[in-house]
């Protein structure tokens, strides 16, 4: 029996595109000995509310439970627009998130040196940028009660939302943090606006706190909005930033454009260890959407997809070096000047999804 168990959920539009190439890699690192992964596929999205009715079926829901980790694509499309709220599509990555606990949210921006010129900035400033942003995903003013909008009767409404954090959900997210550094520079940067909030407050004193166990780390506390004004000034100085739900929401989208396409970007969201085995629940996808405007015609950018997979590697199965030959592979094939649509530059060479998908994989040997 194979002792490592992925569920793959396509989802909709590019979703089915792009894991295609993620079945041609697991059958390429399982036939050279590198794996032996065992795997299954379940509906998620819109395509699961054609099957089902809702955005994920209990039954995927328990194979997304059982597995050691979810390699999970894209949802939505304008053929779900219309569905009702509870079952749109976005409703099962949701479900998901929150059946599994996947608390930490780990959005990396590697600029490889190909696409340097791509950037919106200088080169200089981002050539060999490798910045991890942890930011905390079940907490905080998207969750936080009372979130309601209330009619004062007079002409006026008025809107709450509620920022709302307990120390054990701070604390869990720092030692994310921490951990991470420890494998790269050993530095931490925890972004809040403790200047003008009490969860800012709190957040700084907790993340002090566990960062005592963590002699190593050079533990940095920045103003959050101050961390959006050098991360476009100078991204370089940033090894791991660690903040809450909101502000992660907006940094982590600023630090990946840092380094161009939507296609290029990968992300993990991760949960608690489990205390008999230690493993992590997690889910693994590419930040970007379903792409409706290019599904079906085979030109997505499987790269997103595929760092997703090297994520999963090393955050789920501890195939550090496999990981890290899967990112050189990437690298490797842009150096050589191939392009998906997206990325294209001058004097390139334009592939297809599954060309760009067969060209990583040969470059694993
Ligand atoms: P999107 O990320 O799907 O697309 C934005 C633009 O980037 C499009 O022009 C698209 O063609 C391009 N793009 C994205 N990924 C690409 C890739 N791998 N290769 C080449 N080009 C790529 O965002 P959107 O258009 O705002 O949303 C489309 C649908 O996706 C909506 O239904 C939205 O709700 C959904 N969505 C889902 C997720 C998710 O599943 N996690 C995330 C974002 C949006």
């Amino acid at each position: 029996m194979a002792s490592n168990t992925l569920f793959l959920l396509p989802g909709d539009g590019i979703g089915t595109e792009i894991m295609a190439e993620v079945e041609k890699l697991i059958a390429h690192l399982n036939g050279s000995g590198a794996t032996d992964f065992a795997y299954d596929k379940g509906l998620v999205g819109g395509c699961a509310y054609d099957a089902h009715g809702v955005a994920i079926s209990e039954e995927d829901m328990g194979k997304a439970l059982a597995a050691d980790a979810v390699i999970f694509g894209a949802v939505g499309g304008p053929k779900w627009d219309d569905v009702p709220y509870d079952v749109r599509p976005e409703a099962g990555l949701l479900r998901l998130r929150k059946d599994l606990g996947l608390f930490a949210n780990l959005r990396p921006a590697i600029c490889y040196s190909a696409l340097a010129d791509a950037s919106s900035l200088k080169k200089e400033l981002v050539e060999g940028l490798d910045i991890l942003i942890v930011r905390e995903l079940t907490g905080g003013v998207y969750f936080g009660e009372p979130k309601e909008i209330t009619d004062l009767g007079n002409g006026q409404k008025r809107a709450v939302d509620t920022q709302v954090y307990e120390s054990y959900e701070i604390d869990r997210i720092a030692r994310v943090a921490f951990d991470l550094a420890m494998t790269r520079g050993k530095k931490v940067h925890s972004a809040d606006k403790k200047n003008v909030m009490k969860s800012g407050v709190l957040w700084d004193e907790v993340v002090k706190q566990a960062g005592r166990d963590y002699p190593e780390i050079d533990l940095h506390h920045i103003l959050a909005d101050n961390a959006a004004m050098q991360l476009v000034r100078n991204p370089k100085q940033f090894d791991v930033m660690v903040t809450d739900n909101l502000f992660g929401d907006i940094l982590s989208d600023a630090a990946a454009m840092l380094t161009g396409s939507l296609g290029m970007l990968p992300s993990a969201s991760l949960g608690a260890p489990d205390p008999a085995t230690g493993k992590r629940k997690a889910l693994y996808e590419p930040v970007h959407g379903s792409a409706p405007d290019i599904a079906g015609q085979g030109i997505a950018n499987p790269i997103a997809m595929f760092a997703s997979f090297a994520m999963a590697l090393r955050y789920s199965f501890g195939m550090v070096d496999l990981a890290g030959k899967l990112e050189t592979a990437i690298s490797d094939v842009l150096e050589d000047g191939l392009r998906t649509g997206d990325i294209m530059q001058t004097g390139c060479r334009k592939v297809t999804t599954s060309e760009m998908g067969d060209a990583i994989i040969a470059k694993l040997g």
